[in-house]
């Protein structure tokens, strides 16, 4: 994690030679650059800042991580160009999730026909992602992105914000977005507290060959240990993502690729038949955050650095992009109509919408994930409990697949 200084006198110390534009954005992953390519076209002067060099964003490596889709995200990366620059063959329909309550034949469907759409949501690798909103960002916003930038210090008041970069360079904004990862530095520095829960768990992630056919159907099985499950992506190959304690994962990580994966499909009970390793292997430790207020003065968190999600529910992203998209429309209607875009109101505008997106997602995952990672007596009753009744989850389910299948259309920002 970067530190990142909030220095008062940044503004005076920089005020003659500070390059000043309309907004700046910190950190290009995939919500910063969404951000600053949502914001072409309002006639504003938008940079954006990343630390890692131009060759790491221009050609992103896979990370292990699937991203699971929904309609209104494809929507959003429609409207921002990148979806057409994403292979076709890249894209992996899932068209229904069953989950399973260790090796009780109990199963809770998720079907895309019961709320009225044909899939569930797409798969696409996280990189590739990346790579269409940058090619597309190169394509349309030249100028906007500073790579090998780290910021180091932030200053923001009610008249604009400063950037200060490792290297001494300074930039002025009439607004700062900041969009650098779940640990964000500057949301700190902005003294905005979070939320963080530690969930104790590491995720391995994976691609493999099933010998059996999966048919485009997710599997998420929670067992004692932890959960383990198979993203279905095209060519018969699948993400598995398994839980473990830490030292368990490290045990997994150890492992050679075969052996791994061989002990994945046993841990499965051989449902999928044998298991080929296809990529490397891919660890990120299980922390959730939220952040107890998205905006300051002159300053806004978006992506994971507002709202950082347990993926099991798969929404990090989701939500992220649709943030990003809530705070574009919010500032593109204000300079149109010639209002004061970093202003208060509209500030606070952009934070009441998205809380009321991401909330009740973020606290219903958080509870089913906490759930699903004990394995106490009164959790397997509780759990069991859900199952066979099928009561509890049916609104958290239904609410999930309305999520994820809703079209952008329908949702008043
Ligand atoms: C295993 C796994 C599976 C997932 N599956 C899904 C899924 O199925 N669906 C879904 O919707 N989401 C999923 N997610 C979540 C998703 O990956 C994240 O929500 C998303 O990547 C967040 O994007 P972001 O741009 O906000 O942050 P990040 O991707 O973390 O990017 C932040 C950027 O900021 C830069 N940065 C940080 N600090 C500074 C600084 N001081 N100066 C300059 N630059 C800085 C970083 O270098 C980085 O490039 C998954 C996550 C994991 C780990």
């Amino acid at each position: 994690m970067s530190k990142i200084e909030h220095v008062s006198e940044a503004i005076g110390r920089h005020d003659k030679d500070c390059d000043t534009c309309d907004v700046l954005i910190i950190g290009a992953g995939p919500v910063g650059l969404s951000m600053s390519l949502s914001l072409r076209g309002a006639g504003l002067d938008v940079r954006l800042f990343e630390r890692q060099t131009l060759k790491s964003i221009e050609d992103p490596q896979f990370d292990g991580r699937e991203i699971a889709l929904s309609h209104r995200s494809v929507e959003i990366l429609q409207k921002l160009g990148a979806w057409a620059r994403i292979p076709e063959a890249d894209i992996s329909p899932l068209k229904s999730a069953n989950v399973m309550n260790g090796q009780s034949q109990a199963c809770l469907h998720f079907n895309a026909k019961a709320v009225g759409a044909d899939k569930l949501g797409f798969f696409v690798s996280n990189n590739l992602i990346r790579r269409a909103l940058y090619e597309e960002h190169e394509q349309k916003n030249q100028a906007a992105l500073i790579a090998d930038a780290e910021a180091t210090s932030i200053h923001t008041s009610s008249s604009g914000a400063v950037v200060t970069l490792a290297d001494g360079r300074a930039l002025r904004g009439k607004l700062l977005i900041a969009a650098d990862t779940r640990f964000s530095a500057s949301r700190r520095c902005a003294g905005i507290s979070a939320s963080i829960h530690d969930f104790g768990k590491t995720m391995i992630v994976s691609r493999m060959k099933l010998e059996r056919l999966h048919d485009h159907i997710a599997w998420e099985c929670f067992l004692p240990g932890g959960a383990v499950a198979v993203l279905p992506l095209n060519d018969g190959e699948a993400s598995i993502v398994q839980t473990f304690a830490p030292e368990e994962a490290a045990r997994h990580m150890a492992l050679n690729l075969d052996d791994y994966a061989g002990a994945s499909a046993k841990r499965l009970k051989h449902r999928f038949g044998a298991f080929h390793p296809v990529s490397e292997r891919f660890s990120y430790p299980l922390v959730g955050v939220y952040s107890n207020r998205f905006v300051g003065p002159a300053f806004a968190l978006i992506g994971d650095a507002a709202v950082g999600m347990h993926p099991v529910t798969a929404h990090g992203f989701n939500l992220g992009v649709q943030g990003q998209d809530i705070l574009a429309r919010k500032i593109q209607l204000a300079v149109s109509q010639g209002k004061n875009f970093a202003g208060n109101s509209i500030l606070v505008a952009y934070e009441r919408a998205h809380r009321k997106l991401s909330g009740p997602l973020y606290w219903s995952t958080l509870a089913l994930a906490e759930l699903y990672s004990h394995n106490s007596l009164p959790a397997r009753f509780a759990r069991r409990a859900m199952f066979d009744a099928g009561r509890v989850l049916s609104p958290a389910r239904h609410v999930i697949m309305k999520s994820l299948t809703q079209p952008l259309g329908s949702t008043a920002y």
